[in-house]
């Protein structure tokens, strides 16, 4: 029998999937979290790390072999580093990463090392502690600092540090953060600003890539790298002489879904096919209700068939996507 695969109607092989693992998080970023007050999923809603496990290996044999664990933020739930070794067992999977906000990273990125996890994204948006605190309502800039020293000290390779850039919060800071890639190999990635549930971010305090663009030739040239068939959807660059990369993540200005070849698992074991679309298929209920790994298969083949060719978040008829980031995970 022909083995089947992630491949949706306009031939994008998927094989990245992203599993948000809680919709929890210590932090209460103005970007990420609905200003009004929200439900958290109630426990039982959240799927258990077996059930994530068994949808992991379906959809491995199925062609999945990138997978980034996030949230939420992932590094509170508990019994994740025990999870993140499990991952580790699962043939096929050849690259596991995870996205934290760094906190907790420090006191345990032993067990993460152990663990098989290479790649770390951390997510910073300004140097200064009193604005780490405004953004994300908890004084926590030094913790994440040393955290991601600690992941220098380490060896992982590479950090990525995740910035969404925001008028009036952190353009004032887009050089400094650039000028990190001088100084350490950090790979520096700039993100635009996505209007997914109702923040208290105004979609107007978007920056776009070519203005970030602008706010960093300040720095000197960005000279670009090529691209790798591994890449993600990041723009990369390099200013002369240093030995970090500026990266540019322009869902908006410049999407890059004729190469997306993502799959998104939400907490709630909900299947997303786009980040930037409401469409999702239930994943957790044909689990809980014993369907066999056939049936499951056929839930994922199909939904990917859904998948669709391009998001239209930039067209004025749609401007909000519904859920919360930290429920899908970004
Ligand atoms: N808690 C982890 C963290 O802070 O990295 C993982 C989850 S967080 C949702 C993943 C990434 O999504 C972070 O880098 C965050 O900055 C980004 N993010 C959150 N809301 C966003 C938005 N509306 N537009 C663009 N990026 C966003």
């Amino acid at each position: 029998m022909k083995k089947q695969s992630l491949i949706d109607q306009h031939n994008r092989h998927l094989n990245y999937l992203r599993v948000s693992v809680t919709d929890r998080c210590n932090l209460r970023c103005s970007y990420c979290l609905p200003t009004s007050p929200f439900a958290k999923l109630p426990h039982e809603e959240i799927l258990r790390y077996e059930e994530i496990l068994r949808l992991i290996r379906l959809a491995v044999s199925l062609g999945i072999s990138k997978l980034r664990v996030t949230g939420g933020e992932p590094l509170i739930r508990k019994g994740i580093y025990n999870f993140l070794e499990e991952l580790g067992t699962i043939k096929g999977l050849t690259d596991i990463s995870l996205t934290t906000n760094g906190i907790l990273l420090k006191d345990h990125i032993n067990q993460i090392q152990t663990a098989g996890i290479g790649r770390i994204n951390i997510s910073l948006d300004t140097l200064k502690r009193d604005k780490y605190q405004q953004i994300t309502g908890r004084d926590r800039f030094l913790k994440v600092w040393d955290s991601i020293q600690a992941a220098l000290q380490m060896g992982f390779e590479p950090i990525k540090i995740n910035v969404v850039a925001l008028k009036g919060i952190n353009d004032d800071e887009l050089q400094d953060l650039a000028h990190l890639s001088f100084d350490y190999p950090f790979h520096i990635r700039f993100i635009e600003y996505m209007p997914i549930g109702n923040v208290e971010v105004n979609p107007r305090q978007n920056l776009l890539t070519p203005e970030i663009k602008k706010h960093l030739s300040a720095l000197g040239k960005l000279v670009p790298i090529a691209r790798d068939v591994d890449d993600g959807p990041a723009e990369r660059f390099r200013f002369e002489g240093a030995p970090g990369e500026i990266g540019f993540i322009s869902a908006l200005s410049h999407h890059f879904c004729h190469q997306c070849n993502r799959l998104r698992l939400t907490a709630s074991g909900q299947l997303r096919t786009c980040l930037l679309s409401s469409y999702q298929v239930d994943l957790k209920n044909p689990l809980r209700l014993g369907y066999s790994d056939n049936q499951l298969a056929q839930i994922l083949l199909e939904a990917v068939q859904h998948k669709t060719r391009e998001h239209n978040i930039a067209k004025k008829t749609q401007t909000c996507i519904s859920s919360r980031m930290s429920a899908i995970g970004g």
